[in-house]
């Protein structure tokens, strides 16, 4: 048993005065420890008595014992928590204020378009707040911003309020996770707009006027490509560095290297956390466990090797990360083994980063 499996397993206990959202998310499990046998989790409650303190308490016991071996000694202790101070990170509030919260800052990028990288941008985050992390993402997708689409937004008009002198925009909540699209300013027909001269300073106002508050990740859904726009996004947003995805086929691996060479550039430098080879391979819907290499099998791995990155994951086709799309419920939502493919995936992006 490890400690990332149990907080697994506490994703499936919900609490049902705060809209069935599970005690992960919000923010509850304050410790876990596994040794040889015994399982312990201590769960963090506020200085107001939850009625339903105890109720959760038995819920996290039995989803334990549920999913552990047979015999597993398992105790639920409690704490009472005062409000967390603000956290900040030194090195990023350069006069990015609303950044200054922000632990990690993550371009994800891909050498060309319709690899699947808005697709992953969304499904990564959600996933990352099913695993109990506060999360942003930032749609600078010119050419497409899918974020509303891929999230049932679409029409929300983020509301901007006045701090100080300061015009600031509030992101839009959905799925634990805070999101920002270029998509909610500009009709589809108006996108163009967006890819002039001014659209690095309306991205880099979509990104940094926004009050993102505490957060452990925010994802910057970069638009695909690699050109001046990126390298001006890249300059001056303070990115830690980035997630390339790919799709397996030569072509789209021949543009990983354009995406490597962008960050890793003299005037970036900037480290890339990973390769994520999407659309990996093929399983049909009604046979789940077959796979299909349609677009050739271990490219991802020797891109990966060439170029001496981590391959974080390996999403697979198939039709529901597509529906999900569609249907704004990211796959990542579910417990399928798409959704836990998302939740592989973000695991490991998280463990790099720690
Ligand atoms: P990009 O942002 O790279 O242009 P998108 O994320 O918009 O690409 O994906 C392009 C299309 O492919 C979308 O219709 C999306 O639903 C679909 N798609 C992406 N990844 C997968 C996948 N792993 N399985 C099924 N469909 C996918």
């Amino acid at each position: 048993m490890k400690v990332n499996e149990v907080n697994r397993w506490l994703l499936e206990v919900e609490h049902p005065a705060k809209g069935d959202r599970n005690i992960v998310e919000l923010g509850m499990v304050e410790n876990v420890e596994v040794s040889e046998g015994k399982v312990s989790v201590t769960l963090a409650f506020s200085k107001h008595r939850d009625p339903l303190a105890e109720y959760l308490i038995g819920s996290a016991k039995a989803a334990i014992i549920r999913n552990s071996p047979a015999g597993t000694e398992v105790e639920v202790k409690t704490v009472i928590k005062e409000e967390a101070a603000p956290k900040k990170k030194p090195g990023l509030d350069l006069g990015f204020e609303e950044l200054a919260g922000v632990r990690h800052v993550i371009g994800i990028a891909s050498g060309k378009g319709g690899v699947g990288k808005s697709t992953v941008s969304v499904n990564l985050a959600t996933a990352l707040a099913r695993l109990g992390y506060r999360v942003g993402l930032a749609d600078a997708d010119v050419y497409g911003p899918s974020v509303p689409k891929m999230t049932a937004t679409e029409g929300a008009l983020p509301d901007a309020i006045l701090e100080g002198e300061k015009e600031v925009i509030l992101p839009l909540e959905k799925y634990g996770v805070k999101w920002m699209s270029i998509g909610y300013f500009a009709k589809p027909e108006q996108a163009l707009i967006w890819r002039g001269p001014m659209a690095c300073n309306a991205l880099k106002q979509m990104i940094l006027q926004v009050r993102w508050g505490e957060l452990d990740f925010l994802l910057i859904d970069m638009p695909p490509g690699t050109g001046d726009i990126h390298i001006s996004l890249v300059h001056d947003i303070p990115m830690e560095g980035a997630v390339i995805v790919s799709t397996p086929q030569d072509v789209a691996l021949a543009d990983v290297e354009k995406g490597v060479n962008m960050f890793r550039n003299d005037s970036v430098k900037k480290p890339i956390f990973g390769l994520v080879e999407n659309m990996a391979w093929f399983t049909p819907a009604e046979h789940p466990d077959e796979r299909y290499h349609i677009f050739g099998q271990g490219g991802g791995q020797r891109m990966a090797e060439k170029y001496d990155i981590p391959l974080l994951g390996q999403i697979p086709i198939v039709q529901s990360i597509r529906e999900g799309g569609d249907s704004g419920e990211p796959a990542a939502l579910s417990s399928r083994p798409d959704g836990l493919a998302f939740i592989a995936l973000a695991e490991k992006l998280a463990s790099i980063l720690k």
